[in-house]
């Protein structure tokens, strides 16, 4: 059996906490069907993966897939400990794109926050985008959305 959770962070890495974050957090209860949603504030830049259903990174110019291994060299660059991630500018090595580790495509969706909301699921799949628009309405900034599988 597989974890799935149905993940929520904000499109813009450098965003706190809103004030709407438990609106949003029982908003994507209610989706999921559950009473298994958290709201995790970790202060710092982190990553936000999406587990098993992490499939390919490509360059956002160019579509060219990254390698893993320069993804881990990039991961490790902008790692700053204690104080989490530093999202720092690097050139892809396809055509010489200027991007950050946020900027990267991440099929599927995968991202940076300093927070995130989540719900678990019984592999309903990923929110539609009319479902994400509505808890767009909810916490009053965008969001990305991620669908976790462990
Ligand atoms: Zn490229």
């Amino acid at each position: 059996m597989s974890d799935h959770f149905l993940v929520l962070i904000p499109a813009d890495p450098k965003a706190d906490v809103p004030e709407t974050a438990v609106a949003l957090r029982d908003s994507l209860a209610r989706l999921a069907g559950t009473n298994e949603a958290r709201i995790k504030d970790y202060g710092k830049l982190q990553f936000i993966d999406c587990g098993e259903n992490a499939e390919r990174i490509s360059c956002p110019s160019c579509e060219a897939e990254i390698a893993t291994d320069q993804w881990h060299a990039w991961m490790d660059e902008d790692w700053h400990g204690e104080d989490g991630f530093h999202l720092h500018r690097h050139e892809t090595p396809c055509c010489g794109s200027d991007i950050t580790l946020n900027t990267l495509r991440y099929d599927w969706p995968q991202g940076f926050a300093r927070w995130f909301v989540s719900a678990r699921n019984q592999g309903r799949g990923p929110l539609d985008p009319a479902e994400l628009a509505a808890l767009e309405a909810v916490a009053g900034i965008k969001l990305t959305a991620i669908a976790q599988m462990y």
